[in-house]
């Protein structure tokens, strides 16, 4: 995919005088964000798209991040804007994700985006969330088919869970949805053709909890408890034998949402240039 849009990439600065250019704002030093921050950017680098990191300390008070966000808003040089989560406890999320300009919003958390998936718009319209949507990429490029499939998802959140379950809808999948308050989860996750785990519990599924032949999806990043390293949801080892393809962590669905990332900010930026 990368490779795909850093050809694409290389053709707009003749066809429109300049390269999508996307701005992450990264509040405060979590470790984790760091990093995450770090790869986006290198991806930006392989891609072609230009990149800016704007980082503000920790105690940066919310109207400052607002004023930030407001100024990006009206730069016509910016076509993506991420603020990167989790943001300090005198930030509040919901406020600073509906003050990116819908048009430039690129991790798809927009209230008005969401709205627009859930009532299927036209693609151009809105931005699909980036881990979602390489969700269904890995399923497709892996020829696993969808419709009329069962689907189960493990988890719930806004991020992930809800917005793959839509997606996996749309797709015409009969999609079940698990949480931490459903009964008897390894009956239902047991006749998944499809299952996608976004928990954030390290190693949770297991080998007896799947079907021969299901396709896994493991959205999580967790730390294993044995060893400290990065780990999923999913117990590899006892899980990967019964799948017909399954996402390996570190390497899956991570590195498939950056590339999304990537393809979000092109979008928007054909959007604006009456591409499309
Ligand atoms: P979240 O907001 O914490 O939601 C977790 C969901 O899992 C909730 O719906 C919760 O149910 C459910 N859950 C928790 N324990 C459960 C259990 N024992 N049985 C069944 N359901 C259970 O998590 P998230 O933001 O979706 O992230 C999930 C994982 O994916 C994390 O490890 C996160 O780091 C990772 N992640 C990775 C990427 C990537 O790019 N690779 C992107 C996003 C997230 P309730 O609703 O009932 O509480």
């Amino acid at each position: 995919m990368k490779a795909e849009m850093a050809e694409q990439v290389s053709s707009f600065p003749a066809k429109y005088g300049r390269v999508p250019h996307l701005v992450v704002i990264l509040v405060g030093d979590d470790l984790g964000s760091q990093t995450y921050v770090r790869n986006k950017a290198k991806a930006c680098d392989v891609v072609g798209i230009k990149n800016t990191t704007i980082r503000m300390p920790a105690e940066t008070p919310q109207a400052a991040l607002l004023a930030k966000i407001a100024e990006l808003n009206a730069d016509p040089e910016v076509d993506g804007i991420l603020v990167q989560l989790p943001l300090p406890r005198q930030i509040s999320e919901p406020k600073v994700i509906e003050a990116i300009a819908q048009e430039k919003d690129v991790d798809g958390f927009h209230p008005l985006n969401t709205a627009a998936m859930w009532q299927k718009r036209p693609n151009s319209s809105y931005t699909i969330p980036c881990t979602p949507k390489g969700i269904i990429k890995l399923l497709d490029e892996a020829k696993v088919p969808i419709e009329g499939k069962k689907a189960v998802v493990i988890g719930r959140s806004q991020i992930v869970g809800l917005p793959v379950s839509k997606l996996l809808l749309d797709r015409n999948a009969t999609v079940t949805i698990c949480h931490s308050r459903t009964k008897d989860l390894a009956e239902i996750t047991r006749q998944a053709d499809i299952l996608v785990v976004a928990i954030g519990r390290p190693k949770f599924v297991t080998g007896d909890m799947v079907k021969e032949g299901v396709a896994v999806i493991d959205v999580g990043m967790d730390k294993d408890p044995d060893t400290g390293k990065l780990c999923g949801d999913v117990d590899f080892a006892s899980v990967e034998p019964k799948a017909s393809a399954i996402t390996p962590v570190p390497g899956g669905v991570g590195p498939m949402t950056i590339a999304c990332l990537m393809e979000n900010t092109i979008e928007r930026f054909l959007v604006k240039m009456g591409a499309e």
